[in-house]
């Protein structure tokens, strides 16, 4: 494989060149995702993100990752849609905490039609805070996405999940397409998307570099491309799972940095149980956004200073609002499709 000197941004991407990245001495690798992330970004910066989820549990969905999933028994109390004043009031406390994106995340499959007026009455009170707004709802028809667009949603995350050789292992209840649709209906309606996947759930290499090959290959790179690492929980049937190789996973995200340079790459789901070292080679991998669940939002949280205690291991900073092309708090909600229940 010829030596890569230009990383240029690729729609076009075969699986055999990922799967070549993939097999990379893990140094050559790092080598090579370092100097993509130094063409786009300062790798001294990292995004910080947060969330809200408005609406947890009770899903009629079958993610196999998933407590979110009423049909497994996780322990996790499904909620009503919060009231649109309440989320307001967490709105303006992440702006207090330095937030300058405020996300709303509902477990759905879909959003009905008699939802969508309630949670476009959030947007536009947070985008009226002075805040941009992000969501993750589920499926959006062509009509919901303009809908909510029109009520001032900038960004929609919706993930791939995984390769699609090994969807249909992982969901039963939608399609890969059903994902490529709501995608594409929230590009048209002009709003910025976020999209990533799951690894770990017991899928190959070549499946792990099939899922970042089809995210690189989408119309339009996402903006944010979340990369979450399985978080098994008891009750779901990813339980048990054999463990991914954190070197795996340090690759899954060196190959994301190399494959979608200008996107943010952000280590999701999953890191609360990562080691300090192992974050740190993610960081050295191009991973440039974390996420925090809702703990932006609970001040003196020990978890949020001991995240600002390895930055200052680490030398890193939390990133620059004209280098994030936002705030350098970003409260999203990218995980809460992909088995995240401490918003509950
Ligand atoms: S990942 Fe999202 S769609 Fe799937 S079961 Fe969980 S909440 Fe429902």
């Amino acid at each position: 494989m010829p030596a890569i000197t230009e990383f240029p941004i690729r729609h076009d991407w075969s699986r055999a060149e990922v799967e070549a990245l993939f097999d990379l001495p893990l140094p050559e690798l790092l080598h090579r995702a370092g100097s993509a992330h130094r063409l786009h970004f300062d790798p001294a910066e990292v995004q910080v993100s947060t969330l809200l989820s408005v609406k947890t549990g009770g899903c009629p969905e079958d993610c196999g990752y998933c407590p979110q999933a009423a049909r497994y028994h996780t322990g996790v109390d499904a909620t009503k849609l919060m009231e649109t004043e309440a989320v307001v009031e967490k709105a303006r406390q992440a702006k207090a905490a330095g937030a300058s994106r405020f996300c709303m995340g509902a477990a759905w499959r879909s959003p009905k039609d008699r939802d969508v007026p309630k949670v476009a009455a959030m947007i536009r009170e947070v985008k009226a805070l002075g805040l941009e707004t992000c969501a993750t709802l589920g499926m959006l028809s062509g009509e919901q996405a303009q809908a909510l667009k029109a009520a001032g949603l900038d960004y929609y995350n919706h993930n791939l999940d995984t390769d699609p050789e090994f969807y249909g292992d992982i969901i039963h209840t939608r399609e890969m397409q059903d994902r490529f649709d709501t995608l594409s209906h929230v590009r048209d309606a002009g709003m910025k998307t976020c999209c990533g996947g799951i690894v770990g759930m017991g899928e190959s290499r070549r499946q792990r570099a099939g899922l970042l090959q089809t995210l690189a290959n989408l119309p339009a790179h996402p903006d944010s491309v979340p990369i979450n690492r399985l978080v098994q929980v008891e009750g779901t049937p990813l339980h048990g799972t054999v463990e991914l190789d954190p070197f795996e996973f340090v690759r899954s995200i060196a190959v994301a940095r190399i494959l979608m340079p200008a996107s943010m790459v952000r280590l999701s789901a999953g890191r609360e149980t990562m080691s300090d070292e192992l974050q740190a080679l993610c960081f050295a991998a191009g991973a440039n956004s974390i996420f925090y669940g809702e703990k932006l939002l609970t001040t003196g949280n020990p978890d949020t200073e001991r995240d600002m205690a390895l930055f200052a291991r680490l030398g890193l900073r939390p990133m620059r609002v004209e280098n994030a092309k936002d705030d350098s708090i970003d409260a999203c909600t990218t995980t809460v499709h992909a088995g995240i229940t401490e918003a509950a």
